[in-house]
């Protein structure tokens, strides 16, 4: 094996060599591409990487002409065939996912129709897949031909840049400030007057090592200066130090090691170091004496572990003390020799469940999660791995987590949507959750306080076993919720149009009691509905049907879906004028209100705008825990599984924003908003209030969150459900059709809904009742300036679904190749706008 190309990154490889392909007769494998290509494919193995091709490690594979990461998944096809080519190399010298998982990748490439050995690319942390691309340089007699001229304009200017460099095309291309057809590098090659060399990039990711020493020998002997024996002796009573730390108690001792080392008096190594993802030190914690309700919940689940596939959904109210029940299946699983993976929302890299778990678990902990960088997330990886980590807690990508013995798998606030992972491979975490645990006969723990429809319709069929936590820790009361009409409040101008007197007067009363207050609204910004005074259009995106919204500190309208943004100094599209009424909220816009209301109070805002920099959403929450903010105004980012005791009123400054989207799922969403915010008040020693303020005091789903009733809720949903034929009762997969040109785009689109149609009429038996629903625009019709079309199938047999999902790749496959056009094949989807 050539450990070189291991972590490769950008080097230069020879040109595959042409094996004579009849004489093939050692031992095949079985290797997933990680290429958008379907199925896996048979390579050979030829000494001497015979005894490290194992499943789970990576290969370098001939694919086409070019060469491509691959990953064993086991014995390959008969040996002799004549077409097999053997593996250009191996680039792990150990496996780097487990075998056991092997089942779940080709699960879920078959479940969610993606390639496997791009599933298994996704599942890997970034920065171990090795890719081919081309750079290009000049050669002496480019360089002649350009000092002699006679040359095309573009062609001298590309030939002057690779004077400079070897460049990669989109390299090439920004620096000539312009396309390069790819026929002119084709003719300038031909000429001889630049080469094309193919290179491999990526695969940076690798292990930090730190340099120790330890001391030779026992006491120091004499001869030596004294900083020499002070080196000496600080060793000898400590054992081993890394370098950096010996350097810290004996100041500048790093400059004496090469020669005591010479001297044969010390030794210097290195050792694998854990990049250190966390933040500050949290302080250990104690397991506390378990409610009734709590040691019920975890001696059901704790009776389980070990004794085959089984799930169970968690349904507590907020605050009724969940966590501690995940803690203590996890610590259970750990005591029987398995590993336990807690998952929670994407939110959750500084939420308290990891905080509390790190508190009670320590170092055995590991974390995924998007705010680690490359190597932090590699490092987490191979600890799980390597078996040094025993639990891991992450958000949804981790459920891939390299455990080989997992007992259990938890996922804390089951019902929401950043389990959905849409973008590549789209996939929902807590489905492959389930999936996972019922291969390797492990326990699934779903728990949430609004359960989603799913999982509930899953209790009642008898497939999910139900734990009830109905009681608020230490009896707490539920928040009481109040309910305010804004339509009486429609023609006010002004903050009184959106904070109430019932509001006004309820922070005014937390403040002066020295708590705290949440202020929720989902939308961010200052005005979402900029709107012309002189001809009354709106403010649109160039590239979206989608309003812009005003930025008051970034001082810029933006665009939500495409981050287009143009000057707030800009004027009116369609007459020019720069007169802007700024209507429609968001949260900047409450912000200033509250600021405008009461200037003592310490106010804070939380939301996309104000956490992009890493540590934001840390030192925000930092500041609600060490009570240095007064007023937390957010989005959806505050309802996620936080606990601030202080916290006793929550204000939902508009109920109704999600209740309007053309999506199914708006009650159901609604509804799990409303209850998650609400559920953040109360949760200390005094009791909390919730003000509700809606357009629409009489809708059900804003009723139901008022009274906390989920059973209500359910009752009346699965009713609408079930009368239209959606989830959890049918199985849906939606087909995403997006292009630049509308007319092409709409013809793929109608195309695409040929197919499917002639598909079912040809197979009446098995399809007769899979419904196809479109062609039809896309609720929103227009994104970053692709144009979007949607096909649904719909089914309640979720067999048929997937088997007619399979003919149509399969027997049409050039609906789904068009050129211009992309087709996005999304498995129980999510976001039907
Ligand atoms: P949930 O996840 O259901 O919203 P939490 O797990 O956050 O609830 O628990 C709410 C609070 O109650 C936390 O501060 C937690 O430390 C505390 N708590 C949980 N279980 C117990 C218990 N058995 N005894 C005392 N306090 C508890
Ligand atoms: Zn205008
Ligand atoms: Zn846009």
């Amino acid at each position: 094996m050539n450990k070189d190309h291991r972590f490769a990154c950008c080097r230069l490889l020879e040109p595959p060599i042409s094996h004579s392909m009849t004489e093939f007769v050692a031992p095949t494998i079985e290797v997933a591409v990680a290429m958008p290509v379907r199925g896996t494919f048979t390579y050979g193995v030829t000494e001497p990487l015979v005894s490290a091709a194992v499943p789970g490690v990576r290969v370098l594979a001939p694919f086409g002409r070019r060469r491509a990461t691959g990953y064993i998944l086991g014995p390959g096809g008969a040996p002799g065939q004549k077409d097999i080519k053997p593996i250009l190399d191996v680039l792990d010298e150990s496996p780097v996912f487990p075998a056991s998982m092997i089942p779940l990748f080709r699960w879920t490439a078959d479940y969610y129709k993606h390639p496997l050995g791009e599933v298994i690319q996704a599942a890997l942390p970034g920065g171990m897949t090795l890719f081919e691309c081309a750079a290009f340089s000049i050669t002496e007699k480019g360089l002649h031909q350009l000092k002699g001229g006679g040359l095309a304009e573009l062609e001298s200017r590309v030939l002057d840049r690779l004077a400079h460099a070897r460049l990669r095309a989109p390299e090439l291309r920004k620096q000539v400030g312009q396309e390069v057809p790819g026929t002119l590098l084709a003719a300038l090659e031909r000429r001889g007057l630049l080469v094309r060399q193919v290179m491999l990039r990526g695969g940076a990711a690798k292990p930090l090592q730190e340099r120790w020493v330890r001391a030779r020998g026992a006491a120091p002997a004499d001869g030596l200066s004294p900083k020499k024996r002070a080196i000496l002796e600080t060793l000898v009573a400590a054992g081993e130090l890394p370098v950096s730390e010996l350097t810290a108690r004996v100041p500048r001792a790093a400059a004496h090691l090469r020669a005591l080392e010479q001297g044969g008096r010390l030794e210097i190594f290195s050792r694998r170091l854990y990049r250190d993802p966390f933040g500050e030190p949290i302080p250990p914690d104690g397991a506390p004496l378990l409610t009734m309700a709590q040691d019920a919940a975890v001696r059901n689940v704790c009776s389980a572990l070990g004794k085959g596939f089984r799930t169970f959904l968690l349904k507590g109210v907020t605050s009724s003390g969940k966590t501690e029940v995940y803690m203590r299946v996890a610590a259970e699983a750990v005591a029987t020799g398995h590993s336990a993976l807690v998952l929670v929302p994407e939110i959750a890299l500084i939420s308290q469940t990891e905080r509390r778990f790190r508190a009670r678990f320590g170092e055995q902990i590991a974390v995924l999660h998007s705010g680690l960088s490359e190597g932090e997330r590699f490092d987490q990886w191979t600890r799980i791995l390597r078996g040094e980590a025993r639990i891991a807690i992450g958000v949804r990508s981790a459920v891939f987590a390299p455990f080989s013995d997992l007992g259990v798998i938890i996922v804390d606030e089951e019902h929401d949507a950043s389990y959905k992972q849409e973008g590549g491979l789209h996939y929902s975490a807590r489905d492959l959750a389930v999936v996972r645990a019922q291969q390797l006969k492990a326990v699934a723990l779903l728990g949430s306080a609004t359960p989603s429809l799913q999982s509930y319709y899953n209790v009642r069929t008898g497939k999910y076993t139900e734990l009830a936590l109905p009681q608020r820790i230490e009896e707490r009361p539920l928040p009481d919720i109040r309910v305010v009409d804004l339509r009486q409040r429609r023609d006010l101008r002004g903050p009184g149009r959106f904070i109430s007197d019932e509001l006004k007067h309820a922070m005014a009363e937390t403040l002066s009691r020295g708590e705290q207050a949440l202020l929720f609204l989902n939308r961010r910004g200052f005005a979402s509905f900029p709107v012309c005074a002189a001809c009354g259009s709106s403010l649109r995106c160039r590239h979206c049907d989608i309003s812009l919204t005003l930025h008051q500190a970034a001082n810029a309208y933006r665009c939500h879906y495409c981050g287009y943004s143009r000057p707030a100094t800009a004027g009116c599209d369609a007459c020019g004028s720069s007169k802007i009424k700024r209507l429609g909220m968001g949260t900047e816009k409450v912000e200033a209100a509250v600021q405008a209301l009461f200037p003592q109070a310490r106010i804070a805002r939380m939301d996309h705008d104000t956490t992009r920099r890493k540590g934001s959403i840390l030192s925000l929450l930092k500041g609600l825990r060490e009570r240095t903010t007064d007023v937390l105004v957010g989005t959806q980012m505050v309802a996620k599984g936080h606990d601030f005791p202080a916290i006793t009123l929550v204000g939902i400054i508009c109920a109704d924003l999600s209740l309007s989207f053309p999506d199914f799922r708006a009650g159901e969403r609604t509804f799990q908003l409303l209850a998650q915010v609400a559920g953040r008040a109360g949760r200390g020693e005094r009791p909390g209030q919730v003000i509700l303020q809606t357009y629409n005091p009489e809708n059900f789903n804003i009723r139901a969150a008022r009274d906390q009733d989920f059973e209500a809720f359910y009752e009346k949903e699965i009713g609408f459900r079930k009368a239209l034929g959606y989830p959890p009762l049918a199985r849906m997969i939606q087909l995403r059709i997006s292009g630049r040109d509308p007319q092409r785009t709409r013809q793929s689109a109608e195309r695409l809904g040929g197919c499917c149609r002639s598909l079912k009429a040809a197979d009446p038996e098995n399809f007769a009742a899979l419904d196809i629903l479109g062609p039809a625009e896309a609720a929103l019709a227009r994104i970053a300036g692709h144009f979007r079309w949607q096909v649904l199938l719909k089914s309640l047999n979720g067999g048929a679904l997937h088997r007619f999902m399979d003919r149509l790749i399969a027997e049409h496959s050039q609906a789904f190749a068009a050129r211009s056009e992309r087709v996005v094949i999304d498995v129980d989807p999510f976001f039907m706008m």
